[in-house]
């Protein structure tokens, strides 16, 4: 489905975002500013150059900066799921900060079309699309980093996931350099994946959803969730009391930033949850896992239940300064941790838990920057 262009599309209600002539720029770059702090984990060594850009139409500069290094530059959100090498990033770092909602019509079905600015929080997106009675990504609470981010691993949590509701991203293109239109079925989103996962071709501009009018969430598909809201299974509650389960079942677990400072250096699950077979499906359903059937048709069993199995205690230590969360069975980073040290973590659990199940994890973390 393609939009009209900004210029001819009016505005419908709400509008943070702003497309106006500058004089100056308000894109801030600077040299040598250490990755670390600009991600949850808190690792990764300097940027050569980091641009922080808030207002879309200072881009066209960062394409002019980034015209003078060899490659595509490197795009980062919030850091929420991304490793940094600890040698830095020698192509230039783009971090989307900009921000802005709009309502840009209807679509065919009766969904209302959003049109979201990639830095904008997704978590600031959820709170207001509920707020405005719309719904389809209200069990996407508590999930951070920004809305740019969500196609690249099509971000999902509790049944929902961006490919319900992708209607078209714009992006800018770095191999045809130019302004690019790709609608939902170009991003091959798929279990935690899309065309953008693995990639630097494209960089994120706007992202436009469709979502439903209503004052009831979806139905609820997670039974902790339900067993929250003391609903059962498949029951549709107000909106806004979905999020607030969503987020006590998330902070239980570690899976809110801030909600625990011991292990506030997260990325949350480290590891794609992996897809069996039927035999493995009913082998680790005897063994007490819980199996997801996802969207896409695959069945998959959570990393955080087969590193458990592993024999990986809450809160042990699997490499220097990184060890398994205290509430959840993920790898978490303790003050002065570094890159090679959670990539020696990532491959500890990687082996052993290949050795205990038969079955090979593969990380979902983004490894950005210059890696040996
Ligand atoms: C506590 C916690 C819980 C989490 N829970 C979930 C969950 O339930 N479900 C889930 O799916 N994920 C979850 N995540 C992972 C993470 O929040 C998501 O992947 C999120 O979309 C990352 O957004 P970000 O802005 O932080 O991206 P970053 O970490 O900054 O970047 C991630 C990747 O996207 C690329 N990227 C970012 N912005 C753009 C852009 N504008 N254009 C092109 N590429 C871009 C980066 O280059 C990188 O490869 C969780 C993370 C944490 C810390």
């Amino acid at each position: 489905m393609r939009l009209s262009t900004p210029h001819d599309r009016p505005d419908h209600g709400w509008s943070v975002a702003h497309h106006h002539r500058r004089d100056t720029t308000s894109m801030r770059v600077t040299h040598g500013l250490p990755l670390a702090g600009k991600t949850t984990l808190g690792i990764g060594g300097p940027a050569a150059v980091f641009a922080d850009l808030q207002d879309l139409a200072d881009f066209p500069e960062f394409v002019a900066l980034a015209d003078a290094f060899p490659g595509a530059p490197t795009c980062l959100g919030a850091g929420s799921n991304a490793l940094v090498a600890d040698a830095g990033c020698s192509s230039p770092v783009l971090r989307m900060n900009t921000r802005g909602v709009r309502f840009v019509g209807e679509a065919a079905d009766g969904r209302t079309l959003v049109e979201v600015q990639a830095g904008h929080p997704l978590s600031d997106l959820v709170d207001t699309s509920v707020g405005h009675g719309l719904i389809g990504m209200e069990m996407l609470a508590g999930i951070p980093g920004t809305v740019g981010a969500t196609p690249v691993q099509n971000v999902g949590a509790y049944g929902q996931e961006i490919s319900d509701m992708l209607v078209e991203v714009r992006a800018w293109d770095w191999v045809s350099r130019r302004h690019v239109t790709l609608d939902a079925a170009t991003c091959g989103l798929g279990h935690r994946t899309s065309v953008f996962k693995g990639s630097d071709r494209w960089t994120l501009l706007t992202v436009v959803f469709a979502l439903r009018k209503s004052a009831l969430s979806a139905p609820v598909t997670y039974r902790a969730v339900a067993e929250r809201l003391d609903v059962s299974v498949g029951s549709r509650v107000p909106s806004d009391e979905a999020v607030q389960a969503v987020l006590a079942v998330r902070r239980g677990k570690g899976m809110v930033l801030g909600c625990s400072d011991a292990d506030r250096r997260t990325v949350g699950s480290v590891f794609f949850s992996p897809e069996v077979t039927s035999a493995q499906a009913r082998w680790l359903q005897d063994e007490g896992a819980s199996i997801n059937r996802f969207p896409d048709g695959t069945s998959r069993v959570s990393a955080s239940w087969l590193m458990r199995r592993a024999g990986f205690a809450l809160g042990s230590q699997v490499a220097e300064r990184v060890r398994v969360s205290y509430l959840h069975h993920t790898l978490v980073a303790d003050e002065g941790a570094s890159s090679a040290g959670f990539t020696e973590a990532i491959g500890i659990v990687v082996q052993r838990v290949l050795e205990h199940t038969g079955i090979r994890l593969k990380p979902e973390v983004d490894f950005l920057g210059d890696w040996p």
